[in-house]
């Protein structure tokens, strides 16, 4: 029912349309008439207001030919850089960029598959279950299109986002992200003439980050420090220094302990500071959450189907944890149980960023696969 050629051939033009983050406008409105013309309704939402993108997120709706609770798509318009003059060179088995820009695949490819998709619902007699399409903005610069999206205008309780590598890898497990912005505060005072009035913020900053751990942690926590800046000039003791850093892990209880051992860290080094001048050195530091984990084990039922779907094309399906956040952590925390599936795209945010055509259609047939499982099956999902 997939029709190759016209999947690979959508996929080369939507490369062509440039869409950084926060200037998604041309491509979101490309589809938007594209679904259009195939007689879907399209909206776009107001994340645009608090996203900055030229753009909401645009949501299409493709009527079920069942009742039954919709199933949620996901794929982001946005691409990372660098994007300017995206070249898209064609091999017989793949396509790739020129060696100066990346390719785009990541996520055209999961948006090319939801193009096919909704071409092959309206054409052929399926029964399917209703669809929502979401395309968000600004996933890659902190999934801020899916963290501000309209959740009033989806109904469904199960989705999958496209934008993972492997089409046969599923990824049922990403973890929680923090980041943290810390300052020492000291005093100046000039190096030369009266250093002994001064206090050091940068000595003091980097005796703390000596004291932090980083790396892995363990099989499922990291940290690094990030981010480092401070001092004014090189013959003024400098007043402040500031550090920024994230931390990840699949566990939310890893996370909290390492927070308050962060905290401890710091007091402990600024309390003991041997010179005190009017409540200084003093710091302050904050925590903000990036994204949620999310987990779905393997025995769950939806899980399962996705499983029977990859049966139906001879694949063999595993789940995967990711390392990384996306917009599927996002759905996750709002309730709609999301999985994230690879399109096929490689070495994604380099500009050596290539996709198999074997592996993009592929994606394609597994996802048409699910729609087809999940609609003869969504009662015992529900
Ligand atoms: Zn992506």
């Amino acid at each position: 029912m997939i029709d190759e050629d016209r999947l690979l051939l959508e996929f080369k033009t939507l490369l062509t349309i440039e869409s950084p983050s926060k200037r998604e406008g041309k491509l979101a409105y490309y589809l938007a008439d594209l679904f259009e013309a195939l007689g879907y309704s399209s909206y776009f939402d107001k994340s645009g207001e608090h996203t900055n993108s030229e753009v909401g997120n645009l949501i299409v709706k493709i009527p079920g030919k069942i009742e039954a609770p919709p199933l949620l798509l996901c794929a982001h318009l946005d691409t990372v850089g660098p994007w300017e003059g995206i070249e898209v060179i064609e091999e017989e088995d793949l396509f790739r960029s020129n060696g100066k820009t990346i390719l785009g695949a990541d996520d055209k490819a999961g948006i090319a598959v939801l193009v096919e998709l909704a071409k092959v619902l309206r054409e052929n007699p399926l029964l399917h279950a209703p669809i929502e399409m979401v395309f968000t903005t600004c996933e890659e610069i902190g999934l801020l299109g899916a963290k501000n999206l309209d959740f009033k205008l989806l109904q469904a309780k199960l989705g999958l986002v496209l934008d993972s590598e492997d089409p046969t890898e599923v990824i049922n497990a990403a973890p929680s992200s923090y980041q943290f912005n810390l300052k020492i505060y000291g005093k100046a005072a000039h190096a030369g003439l009266e250093p002994e009035k001064g206090i050091n913020a940068i000595k003091i900053l980097a005796q703390i980050i000596t004291n932090l751990p980083t790396g892995r942690l363990d099989k499922e926590t990291t940290m690094n420090i990030g981010k480092i800046n401070g001092g004014t000039y090189v013959n003024i003791v400098p007043d402040l220094a500031f550090v920024e850093g994230e931390m990840r892990s699949h566990s939310e209880e890893k996370l909290n302990s390492l927070k308050i051992e962060i905290e401890k860290a710091v007091k402990e080094i600024v309390d003991n500071y041997p010179q005190k001048i009017n409540n200084l050195p003093s710091y302050t530091i904050d925590f903000t959450s990036v994204f949620n984990a999310f987990y779905i084990p393997e025995e769950d039922p939806y899980a399962k189907l996705i499983k029977e779907a990859g049966k139906t094309l001879n694949l063999e399906i595993t789940f995967k944890r990711k390392e990384g956040g996306s917009d599927a952590n996002i759905f996750n925390t709002k309730g709609i149980k999301t999985f994230i599936l690879g399109t096929g795209m490689q070495k994604v945010h380099t500009t050596e960023e290539f996709i198999r055509k074997k592996d993009l259609i592929l994606c394609a047939k597994l996802v048409l696969a699910i729609v087809k499982l999940y609609s003869e099956n969504f009662k015992a999902l529900s």
